[in-house]
């Protein structure tokens, strides 16, 4: 009697500890955000080990609070003289160059003096003056990003420059996580680096997974709208994300390289669905400075250039949805007030 409850306790131990560390999530805090990885019943703590590992040296490469990053190097020097950065950084800044050139400068990396201008992203933003943008806008130019393949250095031709990868290296570092996955033959996963989010493998006996995607108006609230996925990349931006209020204006992080200030045209967010999270990402940014025609009539040519499909919801200030041409996912719409524009 003695043994079988000893054996009972060990047994109902097991199956706790089995079913707890199993199909948890786990997460950490890197890239400026909530990094969220669950691996599901493949979820070995060495995989995990490995998947942060990577995720950590993704954040002292680009981390631009870190002194000796790739970035803060880059952005210490590189208008005086080409900067070797490692490979990482190297193919972003490559894969942003070539969206900067296909969206004609919506979506612009050199945004930084005018993201440090504003400082939405941090606790104590400022109103930019008219004169302060000015000054600053001269800077905003990716054409003047310089690579060199043969050494991967980078070079600012112009004194001031910096760049800033915020928009797109969420992506890049969920395109790694995935990598992993792949190398590992990790049957199911979800990334979440952030509200970048990577649904690899399938949910379960050929199932698709449901993603939702917040409500730009009530992001805490529950999703706007849940869409049918195989496996792919999810990636949202909004005006809800990082953003302040002062004497009843709103001012949000995604800046418009034209004029130095933030975005302000018919939409609430973005989401593109795409196989590549880097170029997810960064379209989503993009796209948002595009507003809704420009960014919907591009969409087949991007597909051409970078040979993947892209999918996107522009989700509008007036509570339409708009979706981009031959959008082929099934999504339902939870909210009554919001309607989906044909
Ligand atoms: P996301 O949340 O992906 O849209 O990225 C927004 C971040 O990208 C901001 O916090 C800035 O760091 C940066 N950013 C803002 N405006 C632009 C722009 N027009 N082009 C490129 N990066 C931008
Ligand atoms: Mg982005």
């Amino acid at each position: 009697m003695k043994i079988n409850l000893r054996l009972i306790f060990f047994s109902v131990f097991l199956f706790l500890l089995f079913s707890c560390s199993q199909n948890r999530p786990k997460y950490e805090q890197l890239l400026g955000t909530i990094c969220v990885v669950n691996l599901y019943e493949d979820g070995k703590e060495e995989y995990y080990n490995e998947i942060f590992a990577r995720l950590e040296e993704i954040d002292h490469e680009f981390g631009t609070d870190k002194m000796y990053s790739d970035i803060s190097r880059i952005n210490a020097r590189a208008d005086v003289e080409p900067v070797t950065v490692g490979d990482d950084v190297f193919k972003v800044i490559e894969t942003a160059l070539k969206i900067c050139e296909l969206t004609d400068g919506a979506f612009d990396i050199s945004i930084e003096p005018a993201v440090n201008l504003w400082l939405i992203n941090s606790a104590a933003p400022h109103i930019a003056t008219q004169e302060e943008i000015d000054n600053i806008l001269p800077l905003i130019d990716y054409k003047n990003i310089v690579l060199n393949p043969v050494n991967n250095s980078v070079y600012f031709r112009k004194e001031g420059m910096r760049i800033d990868l915020g928009g797109i290296a969420k992506g890049y570092a969920a395109d790694e996580v995935a990598k992993i996955c792949r190398a590992h033959k990790i049957r199911r996963a979800v990334i979440d680096l952030g509200g970048n989010i990577y649904v690899y493998g399938k949910k379960k006996k050929n199932e698709l997974w449901n993603v939702g995607i917040k409500n730009p108006e009530e992001p805490d609230n529950m999703p706007l709208l849940k869409v049918e996925l195989p496996q792919t990349s999810v990636v949202t931006s909004g005006i809800y994300e990082r953003f302040f209020m002062r004497d009843e204006k709103f001012y949000h992080h995604i800046l418009s390289p034209a004029s130095g200030y933030p975005v302000d045209n018919e939409l609430s967010s973005v989401t593109v669905i795409c196989d590549n999270s880097m170029l997810a990402d960064g379209l989503t940014t993009a796209f948002f400075v595009m507003g809704t025609e420009k960014s919907v009539k591009l969409i087949p040519y991007i597909e051409k250039k970078f040979n993947t499909k892209i999918s996107a919801l522009f989700f509008r200030k007036d509570k339409q949805i708009v979706l981009s041409d031959k959008f082929s996912y099934e999504y339902t719409v939870l909210y009554d007030n919001w309607t989906v524009k044909s």
